[in-house]
């Protein structure tokens, strides 16, 4: 690892400041990630600045919201009382992800702004990578790119976001909260995200210096039923190939009000729209539950090694409906 300065921020004006005023200066959280990179070489700040003293822990509720410090971390967000009882596939996500003791580290802002978990992304000795150095090429897409991503790609770039919680987040339209040299921002998480397009160097809309404060998750209606299945190679410790959060308020057998999420398959936190069209109004049998299925994957652009995720996706969000819905397979 490069030597680095190491700063402990205990103002979030200061830290905003020392941050937003060099390039070369980045904010270091539970570390789980940032160090990583450093370590693997992939990333060389000159400076860090340690947010962890500053006030941006807990969470707080109102009638329709959970608000959530940045700086809380997986496992108190999880161990929420009202999380649990209102929010279960935001818990389920959590507890699917990294380890405990990760999860114990891990801060919310900080598993928002996780970086790819492409193994060309990671390696520096890869020369092709537009991640890492912009107009260099894509080593993935002619390599291996089983863990990549079929929604949402681009000729450019086929890393993946591998978030689980920001599926169901994305499907509840949480809201993150940004502070930067101008003062506060608010940005819908499905609006956070840049798709890769040509500029997949640039992965959201934060510019350079700006903090996440919270994020706040509105609460679904009490009569909403939601889970999250992940699938993945091993039953623990490991990223999603696909992962699929829904919610959803029935009356007499026919679906009102949807929402879906996806993973392991877009390079941004998938808001699945269309299925969530093909679901409102119509009866929750199997019939519908295949069409959202296909509606869901229908933009996917697969390569060889990626091909298995539609089918696999599609079975996984037909499970996760079943089992929302209460209705027979
Ligand atoms: C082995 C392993 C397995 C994992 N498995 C999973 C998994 O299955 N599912 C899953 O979802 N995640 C998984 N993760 C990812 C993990 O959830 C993230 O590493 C973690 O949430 C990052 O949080 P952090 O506080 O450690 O961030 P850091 O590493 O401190 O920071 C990450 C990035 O965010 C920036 N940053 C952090 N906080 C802020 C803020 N408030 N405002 C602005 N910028 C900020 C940092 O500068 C850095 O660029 C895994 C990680 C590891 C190492
Ligand atoms: S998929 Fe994206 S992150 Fe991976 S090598 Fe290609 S450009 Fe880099």
């Amino acid at each position: 690892m490069d030597p680095f300065e190491y700063l402990r921020a205990t103002d979030s004006d200061r830290a905003v400041a020392l941050v937003s005023e060099d390039p070369g200066t980045s904010y270091l959280a539970g570390g789980t990630t940032q160090l990583d990179l450093m370590k693997d070489g992939v990333l060389h700040p000159r400076r860090l600045v340690d947010i962890t003293r500053l006030p941006l822990g807990g969470i707080t509720h109102t009638e329709s919201a959970v608000r959530v410090g940045a700086l809380t971390t997986m496992e108190e967000l999880a161990a929420d009382p009202v999380v649990t009882e209102r929010l279960p596939f935001v818990r389920e996500a959590l507890l699917l992800g990294a380890s405990t003791q990760l999860r114990n580290m891990a801060t919310i802002g900080g598993n928002l702004l996780q970086r790819a978990r492409c193994r060309y992304f990671r390696d520096p000795t890869v020369a092709a990578c537009n991640k890492r150095r912009p107009g260099s090429g894509c080593a993935a897409i002619t390599g291996v790119h089983r863990m990549h991503a079929v929604l949402g790609t681009s000729d450019h770039c086929i890393a993946l976001h591998a978030s689980d919680v920001a599926v169901p987040l994305a499907a509840l339209d949480a809201v993150v909260h940004i502070q930067g040299v101008d003062g506060p921002r608010a940005v819908p998480l499905t609006r956070f995200y840049l798709p890769p397009g040509d500029t997949p160097h640039i992965e959201n809309v934060l510019q350079h210096g700006e903090l996440i404060t919270a994020v706040e998750i509105p609460l679904l209606p009490r009569e909403a039923r939601s889970h999250y299945i992940k699938v993945r190679d091993r039953a623990s410790y490991e990223f999603a190939l696909v992962s699929a959060g829904v919610a959803l308020t029935q009356e007499d057998g026919v679906i009102r009000e949807a929402r879906v999420g996806l993973g392991g398959v877009g390079t941004v936190p998938w808001r699945a729209w269309d299925a969530e069209d093909v679901l409102r109004d119509a009866p929750a049998n199997a019939e519908t539950f295949l069409a959202a299925a296909r509606a869901a994957l229908a933009g996917a652009r697969p390569l060889p090694g990626t091909a298995f995720k539609i089918e696999l996706a599609q079975r996984t969000l037909i499970r996760t409906l079943e089992t929302v819905s209460g209705a027979e397979p």
